[in-house]
């Protein structure tokens, strides 16, 4: 395959593409158009360093979102398998030379008990999170997600699973599909080669190209449902945020589908974190390239973790995010142990996480803001792939789909897990919501399902 990614051309369009006023504007009246932008486009906005300007491009990126995708956030958590690893990355705390490390790998009821803590916590959507190891080959990740989708705890089941692991070849991305995974995420965390050989210093990940090339792999084996990154702070951002586009162009180019989702987590501290800290990226920067990641590819669901504070999240979120994780705990075995989120062993996990929040605390903030948690997997379970594409692509498609399937799963939540108070703003937003739809039959419709459900009808949507 011949390399997509090129160092000298994405400096060129960084170097050769200065950002006047009236350019900016344009770029982001035809982002608003719905237009993906290019990468000479998205140069253009990452050259603008004037406030007015930068604002401009904030203020693109919130209207796209409310033009677009409207005031849903999706809800999932993460779940570290294991953290055996073989590599040596500079940055992970799973890395081989720690010694320091606990290492933990979950077994089969271990496995169990940690699905049903999040079950009953009231979480339908996991990201299994997996360190790089013989141990963890495509066999097991298939059965860990067979596992997660059996436990029902109550009125709970997790109904999608993505996965964050190690590149497989094509025979064990097709042994992953079997298992019926949501999206197959790998981040490239950096795709400048000369920073990347810098930081892995051991393992199978030092070949930068098995991984830059591991989710085309993925699509030879069926799986279209894929998620990129890039670890932001191992080299300049501006970089970065072109590889991304220069990746996602490279999926809509072979594939003609781009990337689900877009992860851009900043590097957090981590038992023996050894890095150049040079590139770490200030709260500025790193809210500019969230805005303008938003505009260059506005189909792709763009996802906010819990690495960050909580005020930064609430910040960041008006710019286009369309995930968080909630109740995020990712110490081995952590959700069980019904101690604090807050009370982290570093010893025992990758990094340090910055939003404790329990999912209530999270689903209450959310409602305050007019947000709609949505734990909704209908797309996913009726075969209806990209999600988000679909969101952006098909008119109506929003309002018909994704904001009601929003609210009925917001009311199992606020049946079968909310404290009171959460369950009375919750009422309180869904009656606004409902107040809000103009199609007086289809208005019908959806307040029938929602009675269903509260009569204990489970896992309605359109
Ligand atoms: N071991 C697999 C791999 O490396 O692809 C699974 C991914 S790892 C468990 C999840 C992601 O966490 C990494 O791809 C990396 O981007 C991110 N990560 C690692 N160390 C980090 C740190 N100190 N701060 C923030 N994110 C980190
Ligand atoms: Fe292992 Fe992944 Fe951490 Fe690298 S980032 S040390 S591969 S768990």
């Amino acid at each position: 395959m011949k390399p997509f990614i090129d160092p000298d051309e994405i400096w060129e369009f960084i170097r050769t593409r200065p950002a006047t006023k009236e350019q900016v504007r344009d770029i982001i009246a035809k982002s608003l158009d719905k237009n993906r932008l290019t990468l000479a486009e998205t140069a253009v906005l990452i050259n603008a360093t004037d406030q007015d300007l930068i604002e401009e491009i904030k203020q693109g990126a919130r209207k796209l979102k409310e033009k677009v995708y409207g005031q849903r956030i999706v809800l999932f958590a993460p779940l570290y398998i294991g953290n055996l690893c073989t590599n040596n990355c500079a940055y992970c705390g799973f890395k081989a030379s720690n010694k320091q490390l606990k290492r933990v790998t979950l077994d089969h009821d271990d496995l169990v008990c940690q699905v049903k803590a999040l079950e009953d916590s009231g979480q339908k959507r996991l990201i299994l999170v997996f360190g790089e190891h013989p141990q963890y080959d495509a066999k097991f990740i298939a059965d860990s997600v067979r596992t997660v989708y059996a436990v029902k705890s109550g009125p709970g089941e997790i109904r999608r699973v993505n996965i964050n692991a190690a590149p497989l070849d094509i025979d064990g991305f097709r042994i992953i599909k079997d298992s019926k995974i949501g999206t197959y995420q790998i981040f490239q965390e950096t795709y400048h080669e000369e920073t990347y050989a810098k930081v892995h210093l051991g393992g199978l990940k030092r070949n930068y190209e098995w991984r830059l090339t591991a989710l085309d792999r993925a699509q030879e084996a069926g799986i279209d449902d894929v998620g990129i990154g890039a670890l932001f702070g191992l080299y300049d951002w501006r970089f970065e945020v072109l590889g991304l586009v220069r990746h996602t162009n490279h999926f809509e180019a072979v594939y003609n589908v781009g990337p689900h989702t877009i992860s851009f987590p900043r590097i957090q501290y981590a038992s023996q974190l050894n890095i150049d800290k040079s590139h770490l990226v200030s709260n500025d920067a790193f809210t500019r390239l969230v805005a303008i990641l938003r505009l260059a590819v506005p189909y792709t669901g763009l996802i906010l973790t819990a690495r960050e504070p909580a005020n930064i999240r609430d910040e960041i979120m008006q710019f286009g995010v369309s995930q968080i994780d909630g109740g995020t705990n990712i110490e081995l075995g952590g959700y069980a142990k019904k101690k604090n989120n807050a009370e982290q062993d570093i010893d025992l996990e990758q990094f340090q996480i910055n939003d404790n929040r329990s999912l209530n605390e999270i689903m209450n903030e959310l409602m305050d803001q007019k947000y709609i948690p949505s734990f909704c997997t209908a797309c996913y379970r009726l075969g209806r792939t990209g999600e988000h594409f679909m969101e952006f692509s098909v008119p109506g498609f929003i309002k018909r789909f994704c904001q009601p399937n929003a609210l009925m799963t917001m009311v199992e939540y606020l049946e079968d897990y909310a404290p009171a108070e959460t369950k009375v703003k919750g009422y309180a937003l869904l009656k606004e919501k409902l107040d809000e739809i103009d199609d007086a039959a289809f208005r019908e419709k959806l307040i029938g399902k929602i009675n269903q459900i509260k009569e204990g009808q489970r896992d309605l949507y359109f």
